[in-house]
């Protein structure tokens, strides 16, 4: 797909130039840039002070080596990343991903996709994005902490409570950014909020842990009910079996819809009773093992392996909460052919150009993730401003401001779609409403 505008297309060849090989980079500042058409047209000053040839570039791009020594005593080497890409309403916030796919381009693409959904929280938040190569999947517990404070001992340099406070991501739950507190804690000697997700019993807030999964149910709720449907009685398919897909699961089934999938990088589970979480949470929680084991304590199950299967079974809503890419133009038909009328995205790029379009020109309903998997980083945001109040809100509190966070979202993203003649294109929509505050502040700071 091709830009309209000239300015656009130009500044999309630059980009494409300067990061040469990093595809899912280019693949998220395309969408930006297309979406962006309408605005600059009728704000040309964003092009005249250089608001949007910033924004494409990051701040600060950080690389280092991680060294570890594993349980044999071999040493092993890794590499750190940690882009700073834009703080312009906000000291840069965005998780940590450890998972071997990890290289420049996927941090770039998730630190310029955090700016806008950051901004879109209405929460003082700048963007940014870590992590590193290494695959926690089969490390002992001991391997782990050696990694991170490995990783922190650089890491460390670079951030603070009021410049750059990292969270969790697809690799990084509660034990390794414990591992990673517990070091920055020690390397600095001071104890403040430069980790989100943390444990309870070290500043952590309550409902951090479900807000990205529950926040998604809640932003989808409202998109649904503007189309006068509802999760109630809905089939629901669900992708990943990790901290999105599990919190997602439970406030999907809450609100009285059934999930009928969930899986993992090996394949795919369909349990046409329901999915019973507390197994889930058994296996990939407690055990770290894999969704496959499912079936030994609910044997009407099937497990199948390949994981976009996952997208052929009859659905009502889907809700892809894995990884980027994992719908494709084939999976988004099959799931329009089933009759699913509303996919909305709990993880990070997960539908490829393709498949976003085949979607919209279905008309079924389409909640980018930019907006919908927003909550994760708005309750971060919350857990920042307890530490700096060093006083903790109780679950329900935090639960009501994600749920009104979710609200507005929705509201912003669907009334710019509006506003820019779009109406119900909740990508556009959102990547309008997330650039606006940030380009209004860029523009005021002048060339910075
Ligand atoms: P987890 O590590 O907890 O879970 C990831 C899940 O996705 C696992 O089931 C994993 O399977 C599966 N998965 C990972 N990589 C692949 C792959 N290449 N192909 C198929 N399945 C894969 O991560 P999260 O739940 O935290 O993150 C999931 C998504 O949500 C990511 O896109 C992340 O960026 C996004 N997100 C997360 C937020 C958060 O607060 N945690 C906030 C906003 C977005 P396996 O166990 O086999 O690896």
């Amino acid at each position: 797909m091709s830009l309209k505008n000239s300015y656009m297309a130009e500044l999309m060849d630059r980009v494409i130039k300067r990061n040469p090989a990093e595809p899912e980079f280019h693949q998220a500042v395309h969408e930006v840039l297309e979406s962006l058409e309408p605005v600059i047209e009728k704000y040309p000053e964003f092009v005249e002070c250089g608001v949007l040839e910033s924004i494409v570039e990051p701040e600060r791009v950080i690389k280092f080596r991680v060294p570890w020594v594993d349980d044999n005593g071999v040493v092993r080497v890794n590499r750190g990343f940690r882009v700073q890409f834009n703080s312009a309403i906000g000291p840069y916030k965005g998780g940590l991903r450890f998972h071997p796919s990890v290289y420049e381009g996927i941090i770039k693409f998730l630190g310029f996709e955090q700016i806008f959904k950051n901004s879109l929280t209405g929460l003082p938040i700048g963007g940014g994005k870590g992590g590193s190569d290494f695959d926690p999947k089969g490390k002992s517990d001991a391997e782990v902490m050696r990694f991170c404070q490995s990783f922190m001992t650089e890491l460390a340099k670079h951030i603070g409570a009021d410049t750059d406070v990292p969270a969790g991501d697809i690799g990084v739950g509660a034990r390794e950014i414990g591992y990673l507190f517990g070091q920055y804690k020690r390397l600095r000697n001071e104890y403040t909020g430069v980790l989100t997700g943390k444990g309870l019993t070290y500043g952590g807030s309550l409902a951090r842990t479900e807000a990205t999964g529950y926040g998604l149910c809640y932003f989808t709720e409202e998109m649904l009910k503007d189309a006068g449907k509802s999760f109630a009685g809905a089939k629901v398919a669900i992708s990943g079996s990790g901290n999105v897909a599990i919190y997602a699961t439970e406030k999907a089934t809450e609100l009285g819809a059934k999930v009928i999938t969930m899986s993992d990088s090996n394949g795919y589970i369909y349990d046409e009773n329901g999915i019973d979480l507390e197994v889930v949470k058994k296996i990939k929680l407690e055990e770290r093992k894999r969704i496959s084991e499912y079936v030994k304590y609910h044997p009407q199950a099937v497990y199948t392996e390949g994981c976009s299967g996952v997208w052929t079974v009859k659905c009502d809503i889907a809700l892809p909460c894995a990884t980027q890419n994992e719908i494709n133009e084939e999976s988004a038909k099959a799931l329009i052919a089933n009759g699913c009328y509303a996919v909305s995205e709990g993880a990070n790029m997960p539908s490829t150009p393709e498949a976003i379009a085949a979607f919209q020109n279905s008309g079924i309903l389409f909640g980018p993730a930019k907006a919908a998997n927003a909550g994760g980083v708005a309750t971060s945001a919350l857990e920042m401003s307890q530490n700096s109040m060093r006083y903790g809100w109780t679950f329900e509190k935090v639960d009501r401001k994600l749920q009104g966070i979710m609200i507005d979202i929705y509201k912003n993203t669907s009334e710019a779609a509006k506003e820019f003649g779009m109406e119900g294109n909740l990508v556009a929509g959102a990547n309008i409403a997330g650039f606006m505050k940030v380009a209004r502040s860029m523009q005021a700071y002048g060339v910075v």
